[in-house]
């Protein structure tokens, strides 16, 4: 009684007992808010972050140590505490120096490398958030077309960002914008969210809606996505709440239509996200995908939390179509005019209101106010995509190819008829790669039992399986060279 009265005075608070980090004996007036985990233990941020490093840095397998010699677990490392036991203190103290010194060495290193490639300084604050248009220039160094995507998720996360950084400076309260990609399979949805989160080196957790269930349901819990992000973030709360979450194939949670019964899997799932879109407080497990009593936990606050979502909502465009039939002079009932419903551009037209047609409910519309739309990939798109971005594929089979002094080369015909082979497979740029695979195996098999081939030349007859590749032997080329 008498040492808890000696805290109270200490706190200087009649109702807040002082309390202490377990492990380093600071009080969480020096050491910031302490988390309780399973058993009553108090611990501080620092300690738990430094005991969540040593774990993955000293590579064990659980929570229960790694075993020794034997196979048998380390007793010594399970302490008296479930799910602290692994913590060793020498570690903390810099065990293995020489280890750990490498290992931070190559981890710094690779900051360097990722600090040069990244076309901004990461974004810490206001003054080092880049300007719409320059986001949208890195944007166009991976992602081709998509223009006006682009430009929309650029001034949503340059407003998102300056919401956050300017936060606390006056009442007037910037609302969340939160983003809705709507666009085919294989478009660019993830691609584009995940090349966003690298180039302002956010972390990124990208779930799937279809896997999302209500509490108590098989499957993952809403929350699991946090944890997700938390991961992404290296358990750092503070970076994890300013990250980015993504969850694809939203269109799925739809409300099916003339559904007898309640919807209850898709509609709750709705229901569910609708405040932590918002902004709420959730607890989520550290360094473990689900809550058990063994796992520490946190409090993450989402409300700075940039929520993107993305699905291909089939069948959208006639919902617009019918709209806009309806709005047209001519009125209800009129037909359609010509080509009316083969408008390419017909999903820029979206409004919230066939979004919910299409059967979001109302209130999760409302938490995503930056309606963005992709176009389906074109021909020309496709031939750029293969081509142009750093890391095209084509330019990793001339790297591979190249490696054995063998030159690669695509003719325009080539790169036609792969563009059109995956155009059929209706996956977008997704089917680029199963195509281009697909006509490269017996290339990749034969080229390399001859030291003799110089140059492939891949045509649109090979790709569309009349004939083979164009192969020129090393001798020849030097002839032709001499001749000219
Ligand atoms: P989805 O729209 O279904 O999420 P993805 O983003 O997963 O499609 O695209 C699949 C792959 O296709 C990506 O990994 C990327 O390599 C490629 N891709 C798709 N669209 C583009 C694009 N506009 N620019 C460059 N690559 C793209």
């Amino acid at each position: 009684m008498a040492e808890d009265q000696d805290l109270k005075d200490k706190n200087g608070s009649e109702d807040k007992p002082l309390r202490f980090c377990m492990l380093c004996q600071r009080s969480e007036k020096d050491a910031g808010a302490l988390l309780t985990l399973p058993g009553g233990m108090t611990v501080c941020n620092d300690c738990l972050q430094r005991s969540m490093d040593t774990i993955s840095q000293s590579g064990f397998p659980g929570f229960f140590g790694s075993p020794d010699a034997n196979g048998m677990p380390d007793l010594s490392k399970m302490g008296g505490f479930p799910g602290f036991g692994m913590i060793n203190l020498g570690n903390l103290q810099g065990g293995q120096p020489q280890e750990k010194s490498e290992k931070e060495e190559i981890r710094k290193k690779e900051e360097r490398t990722a600090e040069r490639k990244r076309p901004f300084p990461p974004v810490r604050d206001l003054k080092s958030l880049p300007a719409p248009h320059k986001i949208k220039a890195a944007l166009d160094e991976y992602v081709i077309g998509q223009e006006h995507a682009k430009k929309v998720i650029s001034v949503a996360v340059y407003n998102h960002y300056k919401r956050i950084f300017t936060d606390s400076m006056d009442d007037i309260e910037i609302e969340k914008s939160n983003i809705l990609l709507l666009g085919p399979t294989g478009c660019g949805k993830t691609y584009l969210v995940r090349t966003l989160a690298r180039i302002l080196d956010v972390p990124l957790a990208v779930t799937d809606a279809t896997a999302l269930t209500e509490a108590g349901y098989i499957g993952d819990d809403i929350e699991s996505v946090i944890s997700k992000l938390l991961a992404a973030s290296g358990n750092k709360v503070e970076k994890c709440q300013r990250g980015i979450v993504f969850i694809d194939e939203i269109d799925k949670l739809a409300r099916k239509k003339n559904a007898s019964q309640r919807d209850v899997s898709g509609e709750s799932v709705q229901q569910g996200l609708l405040s932590m879109l918002e902004g709420s407080n959730v607890e989520v497990p550290v360094g473990a995908s689900s809550k058990n009593a063994m796992v520490p936990m946190v409090t993450v606050n989402t409300r700075n939390i940039l929520f993107i979502c993305g699905g291909a909502f089939p069948d959208l465009e006639q919902i617009i179509a019918e709209r806009e039939r309806m709005r047209s002079p001519m009125g209800f009932g009129a037909p359609l005019p010509a080509g009316a419903g083969e408008d390419p551009d017909i999903l820029l037209k979206v409004t919230p209101e066939d979004i919910r047609k299409f059967g979001m409910i109302p209130e999760f519309i409302g938490r995503l106010p930056v309606i963005c739309p992709l176009q389906s990939v074109t021909e020309q798109m496709l031939i750029r995509i293969m081509t142009t971005p750093r890391n095209a594929i084509l330019r990793q089979y001339q790297k591979l190819l190249a490696l054995d002094e063998v030159d690669l080369i695509f003719d325009e015909s080539a790169l036609e008829a792969i563009a059109q082979k995956a155009l059929e497979r209706k996956t977008g740029a997704r089917g680029l790669r199963a195509v281009i695979e697909e006509c490269m195996l017996d290339v990749m098999y034969e080229i390399p039992k001859d030291d003799n081939i110089g140059t492939v030349t891949i045509t649109g007859d090979y790709i569309r399986g009349k004939g083979s590749p164009l192969v020129t032997i090393r001798g020849a080329e030097k002839m032709l060279d001499s001749r000219n």
